[in-house]
């Protein structure tokens, strides 16, 4: 049977939690045995999230493959463990500079270039390329139906519905019930204006799903799926809840699965297993102890641009039977305030990506404190910089040592990367050269050096790890570096990069230039996260 497609929208009003929803539903599929692939459709003009600031949007996610893309996709593979790819979110940007290239080239032959046919031929295009015989795929419409940007995606996925036929196609729209409390009642009027207005573009959803605080009574289910055209017991509760782990088993106790299984003509032999993720939610709810870690970041206003770090933390707790509670410091904090106060009481220090000058100096300090008080330190990408310009000011007598990214410097510790190889290819940057897709993305091999702590927590001899940077430790400082207490102890395969550096004097001060959060998942936690809480607890037995 070729591959069937799960469409999700989103009515009324945004951050209803789409992606968490398709997520769930698709490790709910996989836990009854089937194969799934997760894809998201973006509405912005923007060819990819990589140019825009963390704070707008969120989290850039990386895939292997090197493409930046929207936070939802780090929601696919923390749920499903599918490694998502270049070709699993395009904005309506690409798919606009994909045809105008098109376009340019004189591939339409003359015609007249429109919207529709050729934009909706291009995302029909995009929501069936790269796939491999995956029993469905679900793909995420972002946005909120009404919204203009999204109709040619709506109209693209509709045509699709009829030239595929419902066999193999199936709408599911997620929207709010709100609870009104002077009334004492689940208003369901947004849902029914959501659901026309989603008629108006030719869209009969088959499932709705309620996004609500309190299980849907009778009556508005029925009332629900009678102004809505869709049976009773297709109308599913996305209760709220303390933890995201909990999702796929609350939707199975509402019967999601069963009836999209059901639209599709499918039988499962037996219930899915949901016991791996019954463990989590256990581990989640009854924790053995807690450990605090300090984030020392500048986008904490918005939590979201910090998302699969937060669950890589979260991840590592779970590991080790703890709660992690994350105190998330402003970096820039630390330019008017001691450190002290805001650090002393915590069991572990994060300095994680970031970029351009503001806050470095807070994090610097952070970087600092950790390695003086021995409290463990975990520092990623940019928190690696930090702590490597940190320490040659401090201990290799370099007042001067910088980034060039905050200019020139005498002492340029952390530079800018010009050649790297990628594959076979050697890749050339000038710092002159475009801002977007052009840092050194995606995942590379680091060869770790045996004796080390990373060698021993990763229990690997290479490692493939996930990047996006720009700028590198300086190796003509290597042995002042060294001389201070680094280890150089992952390195890319020729040698030339430092990926990871360690201090031999310290329980756990540990520096990676690729972004470990990346490939961290519920499931699967990654090791240095696991055992960077570890050492907290060890830590926080000591305090
Ligand atoms: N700004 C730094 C660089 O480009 C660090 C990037 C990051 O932390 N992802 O190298």
């Amino acid at each position: 049977m070729p591959t069937r497609f799960i469409f999700i929208t989103g009515g009324v009003v945004s951050s209803l939690g789409k992606g968490i929803a398709s997520s769930a539903l698709g490790a709910l599929l996989q836990a009854s045995g089937y194969t799934v692939h997760l894809r998201k459709l973006d509405p912005y003009l923007n060819v990819d999230p990589g140019t825009m600031s963390p704070t707008q949007h969120g989290e850039v996610y990386v895939t292997d493959d090197g493409a930046e893309t929207d936070l939802d996709l780090g929601n696919y593979e923390r749920f499903t463990g599918v490694a998502t790819r270049q070709s699993d979110n395009a904005t309506t940007g690409r798919i606009y500079s994909t045809v105008i290239a098109r376009e340019r080239r004189g591939d339409y032959l003359g015609a007249t270039v429109q919207v529709i046919p050729h934009i909706t031929d291009a995302i029909k295009e995009f929501i069936q390329a790269d796939l491999h015989g995956e029993d469905f795929c679900l793909c995420e419409i972002g946005g909120t139906v009404g919204d203009i940007e999204s109709l040619p995606f709506l109209e693209a996925i509709r045509q699709m519905g009829n030239e595929l036929g419902r066999e193999r196609c199936l709408f599911i729209h997620l929207t709010l019930l709100p609870y009104i409390p002077s009334a004492g009642e689940l208003k369901t009027k947004p849902t029914q204006h959501s659901v026309k207005e989603l008629l108006s573009v030719g869209i009969q959803p088959d499932i709705l799903l309620c996004r609500t605080d309190r299980p849907i009574p009778e009556t508005e289910r029925r009332k629900i799926g009678l102004f809505c055209n869709v049976p009773q017991e297709r109308v599913i509760a996305a209760l709220d809840v303390d933890t995201l782990h909990v999702v796929p088993i609350n939707y199975h106790a509402q019967g999601f699965d069963d009836q999209v299984l059901h639209h599709f003509g499918l039988k499962r032999p037996s219930p899915p297993d949901l016991t791996r993720w019954a463990e989590i939610v256990a581990r989640v709810r009854e924790p053995e102890g807690e450990v605090t870690i300090a984030v020392v970041g500048k986008y904490t206003n918005l939590l979201d641009s910090y998302k699969s770090l937060g669950e890589a933390l979260n991840h590592g707790g779970l590991a080790n039977r703890v709660r992690v509670k994350v105190k998330w410091v402003d970096a820039s904090l630390f330019e008017t305030r001691d450190v002290t106060e805001h650090l002393e009481d915590v069991h572990g220090i994060l300095v994680p990506g970031g970029f351009g000058e503001r806050g470095s100096e807070g994090k610097i300090k952070a970087a600092r404190f950790a390695r003086e008080r021995r409290i463990p330190y975990f520092g990623i990408c940019f928190g690696l910089q930090m702590a490597v310009i940190e320490a040659a000011r401090n201990l290799a007598g370099l007042p001067e040592a910088s980034s060039t990214e905050f200019g020139p410097t005498t002492a340029p510790v952390v530079g800018l990367m010009t050649e790297w190889i990628k594959g076979n290819q050697l890749e050339i940057r000038k710092a002159s050269g475009d801002l977007g897709g052009t840092m050194r993305l995606g995942a590379y091999p680091c060869h770790l050096r045996s004796g080390t702590k990373v060698h021993a927590i990763y229990g690997h001899d290479t490692i493939s790890e996930r990047h996006r940077h720009r700028y590198e430790v300086n190796t003509t400082y290597r042995e002042i570096l060294e001389k201070t207490g680094f280890v150089f102890c992952g390195l890319s395969p020729d040698g030339l990069l430092p990926e990871i550096l360690e201090r031999e004097d310290h329980p756990w001060f540990i520096g990676v230039q690729f972004h470990p959060e990346l490939r961290s998942r519920p499931l699967d936690p990654h090791p240095l996260f696991c055992s960077f809480i570890k050492a907290a607890l060890h830590q926080s037995r000591l305090v």
